[in-house]
């Protein structure tokens, strides 16, 4: 059994839909969806209108999505039994929408409502499937994706639920479920962030033992360089769990960070693929590596470095404790870290909290702040025990400031900080050298 997930432009028109049809015959394979493009977005809108008690405003959202829906189902079908059980199933979900409008919204009804985009999209999906005689059954994420008191997935009961529903349609030639959607460890319906139907698919494959996870989108694979920015980038054809991860992490809007995790630890290969070209062989991400290469660069925007100079520093214990302490207080995740024996300098992309922080810091040395700067990652076979690849990486910044490099924190990655006024450059620099000599 494959996990075959796709996100919301692969589900994001009529046509797109029927693409995905083609793609996923066969082999009692899950396949997870997102909701379609668009519709989460404004789902959110809908909330915020509703939490600024301004129930006209939603409505008008609401009304606008809902005619969306009705051209769909009219592209979508081709039998007026199809196109009725469609039109009925989008009624029932707008009609449920609309009864938020008159009501107290508080964070549970807004859960309800994200949840509907995903709950739409599959229903339509799996409609779709049995007018054209595939016997797909639709399976909902609400009765088997399940996180803890903790709000982190609960893997134990994720398997049993799931296995058990599986077990019980036997027959299905495959199966389709939701994305990003869940129950709280109270029963409420709840979610797994925004972007969160890769670490669906991802939880789903674990579960399952599957032979593959496969995240469908709309480039062929991970690049080697943000395509955006930096010209003749290629496709990573195989990469290590850590190497994606970094590359997630650090810039890489194709697959979400914790979609790693859950396939890492149960060794379950991650491939990316295309949609609009489903024979290109993609991204295969897994626990292997290729000696000897460095595979891709990544960039991280709105990146803010601290540095707390310190002459007590000097010959101390527990200074570093002391100041990671200030950052967990306000909740506020460190990237990077580099350090001297006078002084530390962190970077965060969270600025909450920035001024306590840095109040805060002020207690055991002197605090500067430098804003709007780039963590620039390099992922590949990065081995202490290689030579000339970190020196590479240096060198092909040469003319380029650099605020801090960071090495030796895991086997496969580089960071570097420079100025975002010099991230294209830094970007174009390091894809010249690293991979177009
Ligand atoms: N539909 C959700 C979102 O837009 C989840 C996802 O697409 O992964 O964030
Ligand atoms: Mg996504």
């Amino acid at each position: 059994m494959k996990v075959l997930k796709f996100g919301g432009t692969s589900v994001g028109s009529a046509q797109r839909m029927k693409d995905v049809a083609k793609l996923i015959t066969g082999d009692r394979n899950i396949v997870v969806l997102s909701a379609m493009s668009g519709t989460t977005n404004s789902l959110v809108e809908i909330a915020d209108y509703l939490y600024k008690k301004n129930p006209d405003g939603a409505s008008e959202v609401i009304n606008q999505l809902a005619m969306k829906y009705d051209r769909h189902v009219e592209e979508l079908y081709r039998t007026e039994e199809y196109k009725r059980k469609a039109k009925e199933l989008i009624a029932s979900h707008f009609d449920y929408i609309r009864t938020f409008t008159k009501d107290l919204f508080t964070l549970f009804e807004e859960k309800v409502v994200l949840a509907q985009g995903e709950l739409i999209s599959t229903g339509l999906m799996n409609l779709y499937l049995n007018e054209s005689g595939i016997r797909s059954v639709l399976i909902s994420a609400l009765d088997y994706m399940r996180t803890d008191k903790n709000a982190e997935p609960d893997p134990v009961y994720i398997k049993e639920k799931l296995s058990r529903l599986l077990d019980e349609h036997k027959e299905a030639d495959l199966y389709i479920t939701q994305g990003y959607i869940c129950r709280n460890a109270y029963g409420e319906i709840d979610n797994l962030q925004r972007g969160g139907s890769d670490y669906s698919a991802s939880l789903i494959g674990a579960a399952i033992h599957a032979g593959e996870i496969q995240i469908w989108t709309d480039i062929d694979g991970m690049h080697n360089n943000d395509p955006r920015i930096v010209e003749n980038t290629s496709p990573v054809r195989h990469l290590h769990f850590e190497e994606a991860a970094e590359l997630a992490y650090f810039g890489a809007k194709i697959l979400h960070p914790t979609c790693i995790l859950p396939a890492k630890l149960n060794n379950i290969p991650v491939r990316l693929l295309n949609t609009l070209q489903p024979d290109a062989p993609g991204t295969l991400i897994s626990n292997t590596t290729e000696k000897g290469k460095i595979k891709a660069v990544a960039a991280k925007d709105h990146i803010t470095a601290i540095k707390i100079k310190s002459g007590r520093m000097l010959l101390a214990t527990g200074f570093l404790r002391k100041v990671f302490e200030i950052f967990e207080n306000y909740q506020t995740p460190i990237d990077m870290v580099t350090t001297s024996e006078v002084g530390v300098s962190c970077t965060i992309d969270n600025r909450k909290h920035l001024e306590e922080i840095v109040d805060d810091l002020k207690k055991y040395g002197t605090v500067t702040v430098d804003e709007d700067l780039v963590i620039v990652c390099v992922v590949g076979d990065l081995e202490w025990e290689n030579v000339g690849f970190e020196a590479s990486i240096v060198h092909a910044l040469k003319d380029i400031p650099v605020r801090m490099i960071s090495y030796g924190g895991s086997n496969y990655n580089v960071s570097l900080l420079v100025k975002s006024s010099d991230k294209e450059k830094a970007l174009q620099t390091l894809s010249n050298y690293l991979f177009n000599n």
